[in-house]
């Protein structure tokens, strides 16, 4: 399997996309701006989404993708995009994006018996099978409901996405008992902004070390998330929390082989 990193920034900005992950080449996770820079072809190959929450920033390509691929899918005879998220996310999208105002419903469309997306519901804890690619949906403590996806590269270890999240010991609980073989994890803000990283349910690199002391090993540990401009700042700050971990910042065109 490859992981094509499409977007991992914080906000937009020139050589800044947000975050979307392409798992081969017919598994999105999350759907940030960094999906337009596929080409339609590469777009219209994707058969699954998965959302780690409702927020703008991971969310918004969605139903961009859905306006771009949907004749070229019909004329190839492709099912529904199968857009899988927590209830209430799915609940978000249909109320607040999909509603004919912000968006045409396409639910419904080109028509409702066979329309370009499909929402499914997912839980903490399940298992996905998605053209042979298992997928776990991890916990996320968020401002709104949110998850976490690992993705099992067998013998290769687990690829491991913690989704926007503040401290979360579940997290760590749960990854006690995987091979990580790396680790995707947000760093939204510096510690200058840690109130605004508490009370956003983001990390900043003090909590972050708090959080990987946690994480037993010597991991390979990828910061996504961090804001345009802030690069440096945050990086310097991860550079001092003296953690066995490996950490460098995730790179918007990064493959990694899983
Ligand atoms: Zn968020
Ligand atoms: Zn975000």
């Amino acid at each position: 399997m490859n992981l094509h990193v499409l977007g991992c920034s914080g906000a937009i900005a020139a050589g800044c996309k947000t975050t979307a992950f392409l798992l081969d080449d017919d598994v999105l996770i999350d759907a940030g701006t960094g999906v337009g820079d596929l080409a339609l072809e590469a777009l219209a190959r994707v058969d699954h989404i998965l959302i780690s929450h409702s927020h703008l920033d991971h969310v918004l390509s969605i139903g961009l993708l859905a306006d771009s691929v949907m004749r070229l899918r019909k004329a190839q005879n492709r099912p529904a995009i199968q857009v899988r998220a927590l209830p209430q996310t799915l609940a978000a999208l249909r109320e607040h994006i999909f509603n004919g105002v912000i968006w045409p419903d396409f639910t419904r469309l080109p028509s409702a018996e066979n329309p370009v997306l499909e929402l499914l519901p997912i839980a903490i804890g399940d298992v996905l099978d998605l053209a042979g690619k298992r997928i776990e949906v991890l916990s996320a403590q968020h401002t709104v409901p949110a998850v976490g996806f690992a993705v099992d590269g067998g013998s290769a270890g687990w690829w491991v996405y913690t989704g926007d999240t503040g401290p979360n010991p579940a997290l760590w609980r749960r990854l006690k008992d995987m091979q990580v073989a790396h680790l995707v994890i947000e760093t939204a803000f510096s510690d200058e902004e840690r109130q605004l990283a508490r009370i956003s349910r983001h990390l900043c690199p003090t909590a972050l070390g708090n959080e990987l002391a946690q994480l037993s090993g010597s991991v390979d540990v990828h910061i996504t998330h961090i804001k345009p401009g802030e690069m440096e700042a945050v990086m310097a700050e991860i550079g001092k929390l003296g953690t066995p971990h490996r950490m460098q910042a995730l790179v918007a065109g990064q493959v990694m082989n899983l």
